[in-house]
C-alpha cells in the first residue's frame, strides 16, 4: 500500500501478526512490506523470536530488532510491551550494521527504543534455565533466554526499564537495582537447594554483570532512545507504522494452547498497549500463516501428520528448524478451525499463505473439523487434549514450483480457493501468496 495520504491527516498502524504456532514467514513479510511504510515496531516479545530475512544472499535471524531494519528509510522502533537483552541485542546490531556495511553507531538513526521498554537481565537466562528444570517432564520448553521470568518480574513490579538507565543517575547502585539482583539471586538459590539447579555461571556474576553494564552503555550510542510519545506523535505528523507481531497466535498467553504458550500476549489487541499508541490509529490487521502448520516443542497439536515418512519429507524441504533453537519443527496439515479462531480473535482483514513453493508431497490434506467424544466439532475447543483432527479435503492434490507451470496454474489455486472461501464468512480474504525465502518472492492474488 502506497504512502499516500493527503498533507495534515494523521498516519495509521497496520499489524502483521502470525497465525500458527510462530515460525510462518514473518520476518520475510514484513521485510517485503516495510517499503510502503515509515517505521516497523515491535509490540511484544523479546529475542525468543527468530525472524529471517535474505540479504544480498546472506540470511540474517533478528531476535530482538524489528524486521525492517534492512531499510534505508524506515526507522525501527522497540515498543513498551517488548523484553529487550542488551547484550544480545548490541551483537544483532553489530551484525546487521556489518551486513549494511555502515558503522554501528550509524544505527543510532534506524533504532529507537522506548524508555518503557523493559530489559532482560543475565539472572533471568539463569532463572529460566531453572524454573524448566524445576518442571521436570512437564517444562514448557522455553528458548531459556530469561523472557519468562522477566515478563513476571514486570507483574511483580521489581523490573527496570532503558528510561531507569538512561535517567537516573548511576543506576547500578540505585536501591531498585540492587533490591533486584538481590531478589533474583535468592530465588536462584531457593532452585539450587530444591531442585539442585546449579548455575556456574554464578560464580562468574561480576563477569557477567559488567558485560551487561557495557552493553547498556554501548546501546546508548548505536540507537536512541526515547520517551512515551515519540511514536504517538510520528503519527500525528502523518508517518505510517507497521506493528509487527512475534512468535504466534496459538502461543499467545491467554488465548494460545495454555500452557504450552509464551509469556506474552501475541493477538493483535495487544499492539496498541505494546507500543504506547491509542487505538484510534489503527487501520488493519493481516495474519500470516504456512500453507501447512508447524510447531517447535511439546504440547497438544492437533493438526500433526502421523505418517512419520510424510512428517519428514515435509520437515526436510520447508528446511524446519527452529531459527532460535535450532530444534526441529513438528509438522501438521492446515487447519482450518484453528485458523478460523486465529482470524476471529485477531479481527484478521488479510491473509498471506507462505511457502507454497515448498510441496514435495504427492497428496495433501487440509483439517477442516475436529472430533471430541465422535461427536464432530468446526470450532477450536477450549481445551485441545481430547481431540481428533479430520480431514476431509484436499487429497489427491499436489503442486510444484519445479513443474515449470505458474504455481497459481497448478492444484495449489483450488487448494487456496477452499480455504479462502473457509474464511470468507469472517470478512478475510487471502490477499497475497509468499513463495520463496527471498524479499520479493510475494505475489498478490484475489479469489
Ligand atoms: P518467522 O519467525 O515467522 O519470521 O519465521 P522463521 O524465520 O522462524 O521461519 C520461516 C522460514 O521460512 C525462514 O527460514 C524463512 O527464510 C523461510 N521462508 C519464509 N517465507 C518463505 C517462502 O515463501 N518460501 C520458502 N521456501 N521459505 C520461506
Amino acid at each position: 500500500m502506497a504512502n499516500t495520504k493527503p498533507s495534515g491527516q494523521t498516519g495509521y498502524v497496520d499489524i502483521y501478526l502470525g497465525l500458527q504456532w510462530g515460525d510462518e514467514g514473518k520476518g520475510k513479510i514484513v521485510d517485503y512490506f516495510a517499503k510502503d511504510y515509515d517505521i516497523v515496531a515491535r509490540f511484544q516479545g523479546g529475542p525468543n523470536a527468530g525472524h529471517t530475512l535474505w540479504y544480498k544472499q546472506q540470511k540474517l535471524i533478528l531476535h530482538n530488532l524489528p524486521s525492517g531494519i534492512l531499510h534505508d528509510r524506515v526507522k525501527n522502533f522497540i515498543g513498551p510491551g517488548c523484553v529487550v537483552n542488551p547484550v544480545t541485542l548490541l551483537a544483532e546490531i553489530r551484525t546487521a550494521a556489518e551486513l549494511l556495511g555502515v558503522f554501528a553507531y550509524e544505527m543510532q538513526f534506524r533504532i529507537f527504543i522506548s524508555h518503557n521498554t523493559f530489559i532482560i537481565h543475565p539472572l533471568h537466562q539463569f532463572l529460566d534455565k531453572a524454573i524448566e528444570c524445576s518442571k521436570g517432564n512437564n517444562s514448557v520448553g522455553t528458548t531459556g533466554k530469561g523472557i519468562g521470568p522477566a515478563y513476571a518480574d514486570i507483574k511483580d513490579r521489581i523490573a527496570f526499564r532503558f528510561g531507569d538507565f538512561e535517567l537516573t543517575k548511576d543506576f547500578f547502585s540505585s536501591p531498585a537495582y540492587v533490591a533486584f539482583v538481590e531478589s533474583v539471586t535468592k530465588e536462584l538459590e531457593f532452585y539450587a537447594d530444591e531442585y539442585g539447579y546449579s548455575v556456574p555461571e554464578i560464580t562468574n556474576i561480576n563477569q557477567v554483570e559488567l558485560e551487561f553494564k557495557n552493553a547498556i552503555r554501548e546501546l546508548l550510542k548505536c540507537t536512541t532512545f526515547v520517551d512515551t510519545f515519540w511514536l504517538e506523535a510520528k503519527l500525528r505528523d502523518g508517518q505510517n507504522v507497521l506493528a509487527e507481531g512475534a512468535q504466534g497466535t496459538m502461543l499467545d498467553n491467554n488465548f494460545g494452547c495454555y500452557p504450552m504458550v509464551t509469556s506474552s500476549n501475541t493477538v493483535a489487541g495487544t499492539a496498541p498497549v505494546g507500543l504506547g499508541v491509542p487505538m484510534k490509529y489503527f487501520r488493519k490487521t493481516v495474519g500470516i500463516a504456512k500453507w501447512y502448520t508447524t510447531k517447535v516443542g511439546s504440547g497438544e497439536f492437533p493438526s500433526e501428520i502421523k505418517d512419520e515418512e510424510i512428517q519428514a519429507l515435509l520437515q526436510e524441504a520447508g528446511q524446519e528448524v527452529g531459527a532460535t533453537t535450532g530444534r526441529k519443527r513438528r509438522c501438521g496439515w492446515f487447519d482450518i478451525p484453528q485458523i478460523r479462531y486465529a482470524l476471529q480473535i485477531n479481527g484478521v482483514d488479510e491473509l498471506i499463505i507462505t511457502k507454497v513453493d515448498i510441496n514435495p508431497l504427492q497428496e495433501v490434506e487440509i483439517v477442516n473439523m475436529y472430533k471430541v467424544n465422535g461427536e464432530g466439532i468446526k470450532t477450536f475447543p477450549f481445551s485441545i487434549d481430547q481431540i481428533e483432527a479430520v480431514s476431509s479435503f484436499g487429497l489427491n492434490m499436489k503442486w510444484s514450483l519445479e513443474e515449470g507451470v505458474p504455481l497459481l496454474e497448478t492444484d495449489l489455486r483450488l487448494y487456496l480457493g477452499y480455504i479462502n472461501d473457509q474464511v470468507k464468512n469472517l470478512g478475510v480474504t487471502i490477499s497475497h501468496i509468499s513463495y520463496g525465502p527471498n524479499r520479493d518472492d510475494v505475489i498478490e492474488v484475489n479469489f
